[in-house]
């Protein structure tokens, strides 16, 4: 079966060319300039980017990742599909081991079943004064062996682990997480400049939704966010949801880490997709408001109600990026960091037909998934 798209602008990582692409077995067999060779499914001239690639998020739809219900999550990877992204990590959030070796266990076969492209485990190896919307009473100091129990839980789907790398073991978790192939990321964590460094001299390479649950970029004690910034081996998460972060700090970001080491995530939650309620994110009680979570008791912000596309329209129109620039930031870059950019994150031949359709708004007007169309433009 063979699918040529036409009339197409198709945004790629050195710009924007008009042409056509044909698709094969869900692959991108070819990519052409001009009309295409023959007839196909016209675009009418409309941009066409790489699915996003979403390496922090919770749920959506009702569903909830920290919940282990395949079921649910199924929901909720299905109302993501929708807005554009096609590879997706499941985060959990911070719940007793068992707990937590129960949902990765549940999750891994979805991950088994090529809806998801790991699981991410945000707690419970996080500080306590930067716990955010996770529940204090079940965070532990980090501890490498505890850390093997859970990724064989996850049997070998286990793609991310926020550490808190000033914790006692915290270093060493780190060491053995990126030894064991999964990426260790800083974040929730209340680590100094040095103590950042250190964390990465271990081996983190991601920044946890860089600004968000960590100490502030000052001028005499720069923190974390100077630390995992200028490093050129970590890549920061960004939640563009106008919540999280003021655009500001957003562009300075950006600017500093480049498209490169740059990635979008949403950090979205249960109710994403859904209206104004209560919800919860693992064993904590959120209220939904206007669109933005957070925890009944205290008031922290519990995730978002994000999704990819709206991301990648405000870093365009928010934060000024280019099409090509925006693209990176929500599908290669964050398909580099989880080793899949030889199969997604960018529209090129061999690669999965992964492809978000664009209106002239910015709004998806198609999405195909591995060459089948979630929606059809
Ligand atoms: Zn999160």
């Amino acid at each position: 079966m063979s699918l040529t798209l036409a009339d197409a602008r198709i945004v790629t990582t050195d710009g924007i060319h008009d042409g056509w692409l044909t698709i094969e077995d869900g692959r991108i067999t070819h990519v052409g300039r001009g009309s295409a060779p023959r007839p196909g499914h016209s675009l009418g001239g409309r941009h066409v980017v790489p699915g996003f690639v979403d390496v922090h998020n919770h749920g959506g739809a009702g569903g909830s990742f920290p919940a282990g219900d395949p079921g649910t999550a199924r929901d909720a990877i299905a109302l993501h599909e929708r807005h554009g992204t096609t590879t997706m990590v499941a985060s959990l959030v911070t719940d007793t081991l068992d707990g937590l070796a129960r949902a990765a266990s549940a999750l891994a076969e979805l991950c088994e079943d090529g809806l998801l492209a790991g699981i991410h485990f945000e707690g419970p190896y996080i500080a306590r004064s930067r716990c955010g919307a996770h529940d204090p009473s079940l965070l532990r100091d980090p501890s490498a062996q505890e850390l093997a129990g859970l990724f064989k839980a996850a049997r070998g789907h286990a793609r991310m682990v926020t550490i808190a790398g000033e914790l006692p073991g915290g270093l060493d978790a780190i060491r053995m997480t990126a030894g064991e192939g999964v990426i260790a990321a800083v974040g929730h964590s209340d680590a100094d400049y040095e103590q950042t460094l250190q964390a990465v001299e271990a081996g983190a390479t991601v920044a946890t939704h860089l600004y968000n649950a960590m100490p502030p970029l000052g001028h005499r004690a720069p923190g974390p966010v100077a630390a995992l910034l200028e490093d050129e081996r970590v890549t920061v998460e960004l939640i563009n949801d106008g919540v999280h972060v003021h655009p500001a700090m957003l562009r300075l970001a950006y600017e500093v880490a480049g498209p490169g080491r740059t990635m979008l995530v949403t950090d979205a939650m249960s109710a994403t997709g859904l209206g104004d309620g209560e919800y919860v994110l693992g064993p904590m009680r959120v209220r939904v408001e206007d669109g933005v979570a957070r925890l009944v008791e205290g008031g922290s912000i519990a995730g978002s109600t994000l999704t990819m596309d709206v991301a990648f329209r405000r870093s365009v129109r928010e934060l000024g990026l280019s099409l090509p620039d925006a693209a990176q930031v929500a599908s290669l870059t964050p398909a580099r960091v989880l080793g899949l950019a030889d199969r997604v994150g960018s529209i090129d031949v061999g690669k999965d037909a992964d492809l978000v359709v664009l209106s002239d708004d910015l709004e998806v007007a198609g999405v195909m998934r591995r060459g089948a169309w979630i929606t059809e433009p």
